[in-house]
Formats: structure tokens, C-alpha cells, sequence
């Protein structure tokens, strides 16, 4: 958020503002080593005397916003450059201070980093053309080096949680594009975390009236629970004991608000149904302690059926790992779901790709489905969706529906893993393997048994394409498919067929 120079600042006041401030900063990059250290202290001081004119629309010192962005990424344990850059994200777009100047103290990675950042530029909504022009070069951005996107999510999460002191449109611009786009790609890259965060700071803005609502309402009941959660922790906590589970941690929270609203929203407004308003959360050593746990919890307590989750043996598209279940409580009656993961998959579960970043930093080997990147394939495909030529309005419809909607795994005969977002037809498929299947295809078959072009597919269906050479792309196909990359390559033959 631009700021203007409403009063002049006086240099005492800065120099004891950032002396608060970097003794704020510095516990959190305990991780990091002497040498790293001091770039980041490099990049802090460069950073006040860049802004050190600057205020705030709240008033406060420009300065806090970047050391509060920096701090959420020192949290994940983040690697030296992406701390720098994120300090000085804000550097070249509005200070004197340029990139060139920058290259003269810092590494090229640090100033690759801002300069990415600085690319994305500030968000200002300026008409729809302006909006998609500026997600694409987000995507161009994260393809290129996903760090920037941490950046700017870290950005964007300070920006929220200070949205009061905006106008109220802009604010409402801001918290909407956040949960359309901002946090459907921390969802998309497992930084759950980040997604809950910005879900929640962004929600009140967006929907008032329903937030106040959803307050009234749910607060009571959240309380309630939680209160139970404790008793069922201390019961948990007696079990584990007994059955000599080392090394645990054990964790009772409530759900964010967003996400439970929404829920809401498909359980006609009740809590009734809705088991994981407070979630127990049981955090161990290996996989065998989580099986272990797990059967354990199957003789103590009674399971309510279909809840039983393995995202242990089957990871979620993003690679989520957990062991999911709700039970009842035996004296309350009152269901709960308890997730059972390692310390590995936590980590995961709340950062996601940035936990990669973490690891590799600290040089530690991960666990290989952290590290696949196959996994962000996506990000490509929004790319090159992106460089052709479809129009602003089409661009964005596509990227929210890449986004928004959950993906499904489909694999070829071979056992290639594909891909796709859910609703995605046998058509999707063939176009995501080549675009002379996708415009031959003829017939399709899921399990070897024949499936309509326009039928969904569904998570772990092998799917077989027959093509025919007289076969050409129709205008129905349009109505069939669901990605981007399949409706683009369609229209894109309708065209020289006519
Ligand atoms: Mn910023």
C-alpha cells in the first residue's frame, strides 16, 4: 500500500522505531547463521533508509509493514534471500532507491527476487484488463521461482490485517480479490496456513453483514466445544501414556472462521453436522506411531461412520498427508474429528511448498512427495493459457476455475498421473496429453468400460482415449470441458476449421 508524506518524520522516532523493530525480527531468524544474519540485517537497515520518510495510511511507520511480512515467512524458517527480498519488497516500486542500487550491496538472487516482486507491482484495481494482465504476471512470476509468491502471500497477509484504516470500497476490492485468487493459490500450493490466515483476515470485509451473523451464531457453540476439546485432550493425553507413545504433541483447535462458514452455507446454516469445529490434532514421530494411534482410538471410542480418513496412503492433489476420523465423544455424545499425522507431515500440512523451501534451506532430505513437482504443473498451464491471445474476461473466469475447484488425480493406461480440476470430462484429459488427441478424440474409456466425451471423471479413474482421424473439435465440446488449456485449443481449431 502506497503512502504519501503527510508530515515529515522525525530521525529519533525512526532510529527508536527500528531499533524496536529489528529486536522484534531478530528471535525469529535464530535458524539462520552469522554470516545470513547480517543480511538480513543489510537488507533491514536498507530498507528503513529507503522508506524512512514514509508512513502508513494508519499513520504508523511504512517500516512495520515490511518487518511484519518478513517475520510470517521467518516463522516457516524461510531461506536468507527470501527474507532479504521480502524486507525490501516495497523498495524500488516506492522509493528512491533502485534496483541498481540494490545490485551493488546484494546477491543476485536477493535482487531477482525483489525485482519479481517488483514486477507483480502494487494491485490496483484498474479495470479488469489491468487485473488480468497483473495475475499473469504472477503466474509468469511463481513459474519462475515460487519464493516471490511467498512474498507477496506474506504481503498480502500484513496488507489485510491492516485493511481498517483504508476506505471501505477499497478495502472490500482488496479482501475480495484475496479470497477469489490470494487464497485459492496458498491453497493450491498446501500453504494452508496462509490460506486460513488470509481467508479470515479478508472475510468481514467482504461479507459484513454474514460475518456478523456467523459470530452471533457460531460463538457460543465454538466455546462450548473447545471446552469439551480440552477434556477429551486431557483423556487423549492419559491414553497415549498408556499405550507409550513417545514424542507427542497434541493440539485442540478451532476451526477458522471462513471455512466454517462456508460449511455452514452447505449445511443449511447449522453447526449440527459439523464435526470438525474443533479439530483434535495428535502429532507424532513415524507413520507406525499414526496406524498405532489410530487403531487405538478405533477400540476407545466409537467412530462415526464414513468418516474414516487415509491421506497417509492416499495424499491429497497437494499432497496433504493425515489420518483423519470423527468419533463420538462417550460422555457428551458430542462428535469431534481427531487428525493423526507426523511432525513432517504437519509441517507440511500448514506451509506446504514453502515447508520445501524450509527443508532444502536447512539441507535436510524430504520425504519425496514434498518435492514433487509434478505437483505444480499447474502453474505452467496457467502460463501459457496466459500468452495466448484469449480475452481479459475469459482469462480470469478460467484461472478462478483452475483455482477454485478441487483437483482430481486421473491416470493414463501407463500410470501417468494427470492432473485435473474437479468436473473434468474425458475430453479435458486428452487435451492435457496432446492437442491431436484432444481434437481426434472419439470415444473414451474409464476401468476399460466406455464413457461419454462429456461425462466427469473421477480421482484415480485410468482413463483410455480413442481417436479417430476424421474426428474434428465441435462447438458442444465447448459446453464439455473444463479447463482453460482444453477450451482455448478447442476454439482455437473451430476457428480454422471455419
Ligand atoms: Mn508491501
Amino acid at each position: 500500500m502506497k503512502t504519501t508524506n503527510k508530515f515529515e518524520i522525525d530521525k529519533n522516532d525512526l532510529t527508536i522505531a527500528s531499533k524496536q523493530l529489528w529486536s522484534k525480527l531478530e528471535p525469529y531468524i535464530y535458524y539462520l547463521n552469522n554470516k545470513e544474519k547480517e543480511v538480513v540485517q543489510l537488507a533491514f537497515l536498507q530498507m528503513v533508509e529507503a522508506h524512512s520518510q514514509q508512513r502508513r495510511k494508519s499513520g504508523e511507520f511504512y517500516i512495520i509493514h515490511p518487518v511484519e511480512a518478513t517475520i510470517t515467512l521467518a516463522q516457516i524458517q524461510l531461506d536468507v534471500d527470501t527474507l532479504a527480498a521480502c524486507l525490501m519488497h516495497d523498495v524500488p516500486e516506492d522509493t528512491e532507491v533502485s534496483l541498481k542500487d540494490l545490485e551493488k550491496i546484494f546477491s543476485k538472487e536477493v535482487v531477482f527476487l525483489v525485482f519479481g516482486i517488483t514486477k507483480l507491482g502494487k494491485i490496483k484495481y484498474q479495470g479488469i484488463d489491468r487485473y488480468a494482465e497483473n495475475l499473469r504476471k504472477m503466474f509468469v512470476a511463481m513459474s519462475k521461482d515460487l519464493r516471490v509468491v511467498f512474498i507477496k502471500l506474506a504481503d498480502r497477509l500484513h496488507n489485510l490485517r491492516t485493511l481498517k484504516s483504508l476506505a471501505p470500497e477499497k478495502a472490500y476490492r482488496i479482501a475480495l480479490e484475496s479470497l477469489e485468487i490470494y487464497a485459492p493459490i496458498a491453497e493450491r500450493l498446501g500453504m494452508n496456513y496462509f490460506k486460513g490466515e488470509i481467508e479470515d483476515a479478508a472475510f468481514p470485509f467482504v461479507y459484513p453483514e454474514k460475518y456478523k451473523q456467523f459470530i452471533q451464531l457460531s460463538d457460543v457453540e465454538i466455546q462450548k466445544r473447545q471446552k469439551n476439546a480440552k477434556k477429551l485432550m486431557k483423556k487423549m493425553q492419559i491414553l497415549l501414556d498408556k499405550e507409550g507413545v513417545k514424542n507427542y504433541t497434541l493440539k485442540g483447535r478451532a476451526k477458522k472462521y471462513y471455512s466454517l462458514f462456508k460449511k455452514m452455507e452447505t449445511h443449511d446454516n447449522t453447526l449440527d453436522k459439523i464435526f470438525d469445529l474443533v479439530a483434535l490434532r495428535i502429532v507424532v514421530d513415524s507413520v507406525d506411531d499414526c496406524y498405532t494411534i489410530f487403531s487405538m482410538i478405533h477400540k476407545v471410542f466409537e467412530p462415526v461412520k464414513g468418516t474414516m480418513k487415509d491421506y497417509i496412503n492416499k495424499p491429497k492433489p497437494n499432497g496433504y498427508q493425515s489420518l483423519h476420523i470423527s468419533v463420538r465423544d462417550t460422555q457428551t455424545g458430542q462428535p469431534f474429528e481427531i487428525q493423526v499425522r507426523t511432525h513432517d507431515m504437519d509441517e507440511f500440512a500448514e506451509y506446504g511448498v514453502a515447508a520445501h523451501w524450509a527443508y532444502k534451506a536447512k539441507g535436510a532430505k524430504v520425504v519425496d512427495i514434498f518435492l514433487d513437482m509434478e505437483n505444480l504443473k499447474w502453474i505452467k498451464d496457467l502460463v501459457s493459457l496466459g500468452k495466448e491471445e484469449l480475452d481479459h474476461e475469459d482469462y480470469l473466469n478460467h484461472v478462478k476455475l483452475d483455482l477454485f475447484k478441487d483437483r482430481i488425480f486421473v491416470m493414463t493406461p501407463k500410470g501417468d498421473v494427470i492432473d485435473l480440476p474437479e468436473g473434468a470430462t474425458p475430453l479435458d484429459f486428452a487435451y492435457k496429453i496432446h492437442e491431436e488427441i484432444g481434437s481426434h478424440a472419439f470415444m473414451a474409456k474409464v476401468n476399460d468400460n466406455p464413457i461419454k466425451l462429456s461425462d466427469s471423471l473421477k480421482n484415480g479413474d485410468v482413463v483410455t482415449i480413442l481417436t479417430d482421424r476424421k474426428q474434428q473439435p465441435k462447438l458442444d465440446w465447448l459446453k464439455w470441458v473444463k479447463t482453460g488449456q482444453a477450451s482455448k485449443q478447442i476454439r482455437a481449431k473451430l476457428r480454422k476449421l471455419k
